[in-house]
């Protein structure tokens, strides 16, 4: 091993945005990826994934996945069919739900060119970013790993996966160079949940770092009380007439659409859910949820002593898991009396579409947001007050009643965050990114002046060295 080792990151994704999640970590010689993820947003966003990685794939000697969400994972086929041939590590639970979540990213790419080409287009967007043979390839590069075990990621630096608390899975990458006279470490959050949610444990924070990344996507925001956004679900449902009203949720399908599903079982006699019919309308939501399941061991103790008593599915009456498109399509002939949990969680594509399409006009309908809507989604245009959206090339006026319920988010909000960091003895220097621009300075802020931390943003492309 050579005395001076340069060990350096480099920003390339979530760098003053969301999305996109991509950091590089040269170390000697070796080259590795922190997560690998989707641009996404509106049409003009989503073309960045087509353009060339800001390095050579062949030449990225591993990479480590902080967890399965598309924003982290969706560019690893994409990597695999640029040339890369390393291993991906990732923790056992993250490996399976990105599994699924990348196969539906392939079928979402070809159902999309499809609609490129039928739109006229010839240029990039005709094309799928990647197809189910690459996402094959992908997952046979796959290692998996149980939080809190090190192993080696390259010679000479070794990584070991905490819970993140964001997702089932999701892991803050504790990262471990060993250089003449001692280890640098570097920790990667992630990105990070709530303190307290239900079926995950909380996040865990780091015995030490010399350097920390950290997310900020909710720099800049203190979300209602959890008990507060349980019970305003729970007023809504209680208030509102199944005979002629639909209460439709976008939600995410790996993490929101079972933390609903579980509070739905909660407070199923409570909210009188007799009266209504529960669609989960989404393919992959449902395999997302038997993932779930099958993990109980990664339960927080509440979620696991509820799954001891149950062999499946808290049992929820009504509720329906409508796989087929056909089943789906039902649920649009029913006047009301729907609670229909249905993704993509930004509105961005899938059965949701079809749901709002039906409802958004209605005044007598609702709809509950629950998650995170990046600039330039539609779910974010309805949050923000669009009189009339566009979907499936038809102008639609909002009149249904909105709801947003911050309680619920898979991400943690600026009291989380600082918590977390506070945690990490030694107040080591930290890099904000995944966020956007004002979440980050009011997260430097805050770390800078409450904590006496030094944080930076960085450009995208900025590079830093330890
Ligand atoms: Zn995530």
């Amino acid at each position: 091993m050579r005395n001076e080792k340069a060990i350096s990151l480099t920003f390339f994704g979530a760098a003053r945005e969301v999305t996109g999640s991509c950091h590089v970590l040269e170390v000697g010689d070796y080259r590795v990826l922190l997560d690998c993820g989707l641009v996404q947003g509106d049409d003009r966003q989503e073309a960045r994934n087509y353009e060339p990685f800001p390095f050579e794939a062949h030449g990225v000697d591993a990479v480590v996945l902080s967890h399965a969400h598309i924003d982290h994972s969706g560019r690893l086929p994409l990597l695999e069919r640029r040339g890369f041939r390393g291993r991906i590590h990732a923790q056992q639970a993250s490996a399976a739900l990105a599994s699924i979540l990348l196969r539906d990213a392939a079928n979402i790419a070809a159902s999309r060119a499809r609609h490129a080409i039928a739109d006229g287009e010839t240029g990039d967007m005709a094309h799928p970013l990647f197809d189910t043979r690459d996402v094959e390839r992908t997952l046979r590069r796959f290692v998996t790993h149980h939080y809190a075990h090190w192993f080696e990621v390259v010679p000479g630096l070794r990584a070991r996966f905490l819970d993140a608390g964001h997702i089932l899975g999701s892991s803050v990458v504790e990262l471990a160079v060993e250089v003449a006279g001692g280890t640098r470490r570097i920790v990667f959050s992630g990105d990070l949940g709530q303190y307290d949610s239900p079926i995950l444990r909380d996040p865990e924070s780091p015995e030490c770092a010399d350097l920390v990344l950290m997310e900020s996507t909710y720099g800049d925001r203190r979300h209602k009380s959890r008990e507060r956004s349980i019970r305003e679900l729970g007023e809504l449902i209680l208030d509102t007439d199944p005979a002629e009203s639909h209460i439709v949720v976008p939600a995410f399908a790996v993490g929101r659409s079972q933390e609903l599903l579980y509070q739905l079982g909660r407070h199923a006699e409570a909210w009188g859910l007799d009266r209504w019919h529960i669609f989960l309308d989404s393919p992959l939501a449902i395999e997302a949820s038997d993932i779930y399941w099958d993990h109980h061991h990664l339960f927080d103790d509440e979620a696991y002593a509820l799954r001891r008593e149950f062999d499946h599915m808290p049992a929820l009456r009504n509720l329906h898991f409508t796989r087929t498109a056909a089943e789906s399509r039902v649920i649009n002939r029913m006047k009301g009396g729907g609670i229909i949990i249905a993704g993509s969680g930004t509105c961005g594509g899938g059965r949701i579409l079809h749901h709002l399409r039906h409802v958004l006009d209605g005044p007598q309908h609702h709809v509950l947001f629950t998650g995170y809507q990046p600039r330039g989604s539609l779910g974010r245009a309805i949050i923000d007050g669009a009189r009339r959206v566009r979907i499936h090339g038809q102008s639609i006026e909002v009149r249904a009643q909105l709801h947003t319920i911050g309680g619920l988010s898979a991400h943690g909000d600026y009291e989380d965050l600082i918590r977390w960091y506070r945690a990490i003895p030694g107040k080591p220097p930290v890099c904000l990114v995944h966020g956007d621009l004002d979440a980050m300075q009011a997260l430097q802020f805050r770390l800078t002046r409450e904590v006496g931390a030094s944080a930076t943003i960085p450009e995208p492309g900025e590079s830093v060295s330890l």
